[in-house]
């Protein structure tokens, strides 16, 4: 991948941003997240995480001014920018005119019907979401694209630093948790680059990284009961501190004594006491499996 033109014709050209900000009088709002990227760098290392092919049908979450939008629609055949901050689509309208293949489109990503939104837009091959993510909507954003069902290849997002960690993370260290399980279950995950302060602006509170998910075509897991598998990495890692035994069976909604998850727990050669944290998502998936086969008696 390379860019196409001089740095200078990019949004993301730090005095073509502050150009962009100041003629439209724009004011950041920070309940929306909005740290625009003005590193091209760093926009070349998503383009090429997410492996951006000609073909490419990309859906891009919170395209801001277009920043990353501009560098995406020179590498992919369409592009569908969802931005919820309605100052920004004339703006957006503006910087991106010349290129024919972006789809702007107003809404809160977090309300769209996935399924249905891909049937208006006509889209009929798997997709590749971008995105510099606003930090506090990333974890149901992540979890909202892999549960859909929508087909998927791949999501190539910046993260604050600690999340990325997370998502990657394995038992035993302290970064473990539900959504490194979920990620896990769903996708490859990759670190592909930490991105420091300031190559945004206004610069964010925290380090950020870029992580590619990589869908897998099937989980590296097979578990018949979905539900009952994310409800109990849910409960075990909601009371962390607690042993698996009292924090699962604490939980009213998954209906299970002690009594049924320490035979299980037998079963599987485990300690009685044991935490969450300690488990893999093999054994999530083993737990789930005997479980389920206990309430069906
Ligand atoms: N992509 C641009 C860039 O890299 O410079 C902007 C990234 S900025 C961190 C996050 C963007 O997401 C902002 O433009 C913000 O308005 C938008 N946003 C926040 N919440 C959103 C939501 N629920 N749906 C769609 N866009 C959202």
């Amino acid at each position: 991948m390379s860019r196409r033109e001089p740095d200078t014709a990019y949004i993301a050209y730090p005095q073509n941003t502050i150009r962009i900000i100041q003629s439209h009088e724009f004011q950041f709002l920070k309940k929306f997240g909005q740290n625009f990227l003005i590193d091209l760098h760093v926009l070349d290392k998503i383009v090429k995480a997410a492996d951006i092919q000609p073909d490419d049908v990309v859906i891009e979450i919170g395209p801001g001014i277009g920043s990353l939008t501009q560098v995406v629609a020179e590498e992919a055949g369409r592009v569908i920018a969802v931005e919820i901050d309605k100052r920004l689509i004339p703006i957006l309208e503006q910087n991106l005119a010349a290129y024919r293949n972006v789809t702007l489109v107003q809404a809160d990503f977090l309300k769209l019907d996935l399924p249905e939104f891909l049937k208006e837009q006509q889209v009929d091959r798997p997709i590749k979401v971008i995105a510099n993510l606003p930090y506090y909507i990333t974890t149901p954003i992540i979890m909202m694209l892999f549960e859909s069902g929508i087909p998927l290849e791949s999501v190539t997002v910046m993260v604050q630093e600690e999340v990325a960690e997370r998502m990657q993370a394995g038992p035993g260290t302290k970064d473990y948790g539900a959504l490194s399980l979920a990620v896990q279950y769903y996708a490859e995950a990759y670190i592909a680059a930490y991105v420091p302060q300031n190559c945004f602006m206004p610069r964010p509170g925290v380090g950020s990284a870029v992580i590619r998910l990589r869908r897998y075509a099937h989980p590296p897991v097979q578990v018949e009961d979905e539900k009952l598998l994310f409800g109990l990495i849910r409960a075990a890692f909601g009371q962390r501190r607690k042993t698996l035994v009292n924090s699962v069976s604490h939980d009213a909604a998954l209906g299970l004594d002690k009594e049924t998850l320490l035979e299980a727990l037998r079963q599987m050669g485990l300690s009685e006491t044991i935490r969450g944290e300690a488990l893999d998502l093999k054994q999530f998936a083993e737990l789930t499996r005997i479980l389920q086969e206990a309430r069906h008696g």
